[in-house]
This record gives structure tokens, C-alpha cells and sequence, in this order.
């Protein structure tokens, strides 16, 4: 008998960076030491300061639906973040805050796409853009790139992709999987090319904003020319520690907001009132308050790249932001190491993890198959316990 599932969630492919956390999680309940560096998710606790705002709003008895697009104040909030980080000018109308930045990024795309429609995806891109796309009947469209060239897309690239159907772009700077950040003069030559196809929007995912460690990341909607067709999306999860919290924002066009808000109330309604009050603080607080926290990432980022680059056949380049090193491992495919043999990235994740205890993603799942994802958000000792396993399994 056919399947009686939907062809819509037959054809969706399960997010790889969550099923290989549950792969973890599995493998550790049956006793077996894994290291997880599968998963993007700090591993510090929410700053106490949050954590007083949340209980706060409990005790003072925030219980009830919350209004769909998120409190008042919480979207003025936003709104002084995007003029204080981002030099962005949002009006609360143009502010959703929803449960997530991935739903967010549904959001848009649901109010935004229609069948047939192409969204182009600067390779390596985040799982779950293509995915989103998919679920709209959208069909996406990979710019490649590679470790040569910092995993940086050109505007000839760009321009390439381009045909009379391509509605949206996804773009993600600080970037995961690569860590790789756009500088604003190469923002500018991107934005020079979609001038002239002001048929497509932009999603400017920045939700890794925060985290790097040379350069402050820069926002498409800053470019003018940009701003009345960019989606600026971000959230609390990554630099405040606050995966769980779920709570994500976009500034945008009023007209798309709105859109956006009816979308949610229709699935989901406003999202959690404790977190979003707790992400009032959060926003309103210096950001000086979650350095400690980038710091550490940084000392960890140099710590990795280093032991990575004694290991022979990683070709390992320098990312700028976000917590990920997206080592390309190509040199590996055709060989046989210990009775197994490699073909692929996922090849490769799979011998690690069984062989070494160490959980990676496949480049595979975010379209750039010579490459595999570490995270490392997690402590020095477990990331050089898995990197001298990696290494002690290849040898
Ligand atoms: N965004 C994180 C990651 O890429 C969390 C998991 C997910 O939502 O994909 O690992």
C-alpha cells in the first residue's frame, strides 16, 4: 500500500544537523562516549541577567497570548538593536519576532514563494534553506563555491544564476556552515548585480552576527538600493546563548511583515511571552555582555585550526565568525582506512563517528559535498579529545 504521508513531507529530506545530535544522543544512551560536534548550540548557559528578566515575567504573571507579532516593546527593541548594531531603520510595523529564526525564514518564504519560483543558495548554505524552499514548491538553485576561495560566492556567479524566475536569495554572512564573513565592499558588488533584477528578494539571514572575531559583519539592507527588498533576518539563539528560548526576528517591508503575521497567526499565534520578554533584556543589554562568550569561541576556533592542520588531508582555511570549521576533506574520498572505504562526505562523518566517537554534518547537507561541518561550540577538552580521536582513527 502507498505510503499515506503527503508527497510534501515525503519529499522533505530530515534536517541533517538535528538528526546526527538525536544520531549522538542514541549512540551516547547506549553507553558509548561521543563527542558532539554536530550540533551549532553554545554550550553556555543563558547569562543569569536573562534568565532575572524570564522568572521576573513569570512572577508577574505572563501567561496569556501574546499579541501574533510579538509584545510592543520587544518590537521596539528590535528596533533599537537594528539602529544601534546594524545602522538599520525599522518601525515596529516592520518588525515580526517569531518562534525561531527558522521560523522566520519559513514565514518568508511561504508569504514570498510560489511554485515554480527559484531561490538561489550561495553554497555551502544552512540545511534547512533548501528544505524551506522545497516545502513552497520552490525549486532552488546552488551557486558553488570552495575552499579556495574562502567558500565566497562572485557577482559573476551570481549574475549566472539569475534567469526570469529566480524570485528570492538566501544569504547568510556570518555564514554556516563555512564561518565565512562578506565584506561590505564585496555586500556592494553582490547588491550592484540584483540593481539590475529588482525582481528578487533578500533574505539576509544574520543570526551568527555577533560571533567573529575580525571584522563586524555588515547588512545588505544597509545598502539603500537594497532595503525596500531585503528581509533582515536574526534571533537570540546563538550569541545569547538562548537556543532554546526560540526566538527570532525580522525587520522588513511592512507590506512583507504583515504578511508574515498572518502567516503566524494561522500556525502558530505569537511566540512563548516568558522569552520574549526575557528578550527585551537581552536586546536592550551592552553587547559587551555576551563578549566573554565570543572571546572563548575565538580562543577555541584557533585551538581547532590548529590541531586540524595536523592532520593530513584536511585542507582547513580560517573562518572569520560563527562557530564552525568547514574543513574540506576530498583528499579522503577514494581510499580505504581501516576496512572502510570513502567515497563521499558522508562516508567520511560516518567513519568518525564510528570510529572515532566524534559526531560531524556532512558537507552533503548544505550542498558542498568535499567538506564536513564541526562545530565548535564546546569546551577545549572535548574539542581536543575529538580532534586527537579524528586523527588517531585516520592514522
Ligand atoms: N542552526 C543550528 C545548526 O546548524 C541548529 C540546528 C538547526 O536548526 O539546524 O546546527
Amino acid at each position: 500500500m502507498k505510503n499515506p504521508l503527503s508527497d510534501r513531507i515525503n519529499s522533505l529530506p530530515v534536517s541533517q544537523t538535528l538528526a546526527m545530535a538525536a544520531k549522538a544522543r542514541e549512540l551516547r544512551a547506549e553507553g558509548k562516549d561521543i563527542i558532539g560536534l554536530s550540533l551549532g548550540e553554545p554550550d553556555f548557559n543563558t547569562p543569569e541577567f536573562i534568565k532575572d528578566a524570564a522568572i521576573e515575567a513569570i512572577n508577574q504573571n505572563y501567561n496569556s497570548y501574546s499579541p501574533v507579532d510579538g509584545y510592543a516593546d520587544l518590537k521596539e527593541a528590535v528596533c533599537t538593536k537594528f539602529k544601534r548594531d546594524n545602522n538599520l531603520d525599522y518601525k515596529p510595523s516592520q518588525i515580526v519576532v517569531s518562534t525561531g529564526a527558522k521560523q522566520s525564514i519559513a514565514n518568508i518564504a511561504q508569504v514570498l514563494l510560489n511554485p515554480g519560483d527559484e531561490v538561489l543558495l550561495p553554497a555551502p548554505y544552512w540545511v534547512s534553506y533548501s528544505a524551506i524552499a522545497t516545502l513552497c514548491e520552490a525549486t532552488y538553485v546552488e551557486i558553488p563555491s570552495s575552499i579556495e576561495t574562502d567558500f565566497k560566492i562572485t557577482p559573476e556567479q551570481l549574475e549566472a544564476a539569475i534567469t526570469p524566475k529566480t524570485k528570492m536569495i538566501f544569504f547568510n554572512s556570518p555564514n554556516n556552515p563555512s564561518g565565512t564573513i562578506y565584506s561590505e565592499a564585496e555586500y556592494r558588488a553582490l547588491a550592484a548585480v540584483l540593481e539590475k533584477h529588482p525582481q528578487i528578494y533578500i533574505l539576509s539571514d544574520e543570526i551568527y552576527e555577533h560571533i567573529n572575531y575580525e571584522t563586524k559583519p555588515f547588512s545588505f539592507a544597509a545598502i539603500e538600493s537594497m532595503y525596500d527588498r531585503t528581509i533582515t533576518v536574526n534571533g537570540l539563539a546563538k550569541a545569547f546563548a538562548m537556543t532554546g528560548w526560540r526566538i527570532g526576528f525580522i525587520g522588513a517591508p511592512e507590506w512583507i511583515a504583515k504578511a508574515c503575521t498572518k502567516m503566524q497567526g494561522q500556525v502558530t499565534s505569537g511566540t512563548n511571552c516568558i522569552a520574549q520578554r526575557a528578550a527585551i533584556t537581552a536586546l536592550l543589554a551592552p553587547v559587551s555582555k555576551i563578549q566573554f562568550m565570543v572571546d572563548e569561541f575565538k580562543t577555541r576556533r584557533d585551538i581547532i585550526i590548529g590541531l586540524l592542520r595536523e592532520i593530513d588531508g584536511f585542507k582547513v582555511n580560517v573562518p572569520e565568525g560563527a562557530f564552525y570549521v568547514f574543513p574540506d576533506v576530498s583528499e579522503f574520498f577514494g581510499k580505504t582506512i581501516d576496512g572502510v572505504k570513502i567515497e563521499t562526505a558522508s562516508d567520511f562523518s560516518l567513519f568518525i563517528l564510528e570510529k572515532a566517537n566524534v559526531a560531524t554534518v556532512t558537507g552533503d547537507a548544505f550542498g558542498t559535498p568535499n567538506c564536513i561541518r564541526i562545530s565548535y561550540a564546546a569546551s577545549e577538552l572535548q574539542i581536543r579529545e575529538a580532534i586527537k580521536r579524528i586523527k588517531e582513527a585516520l592514522s
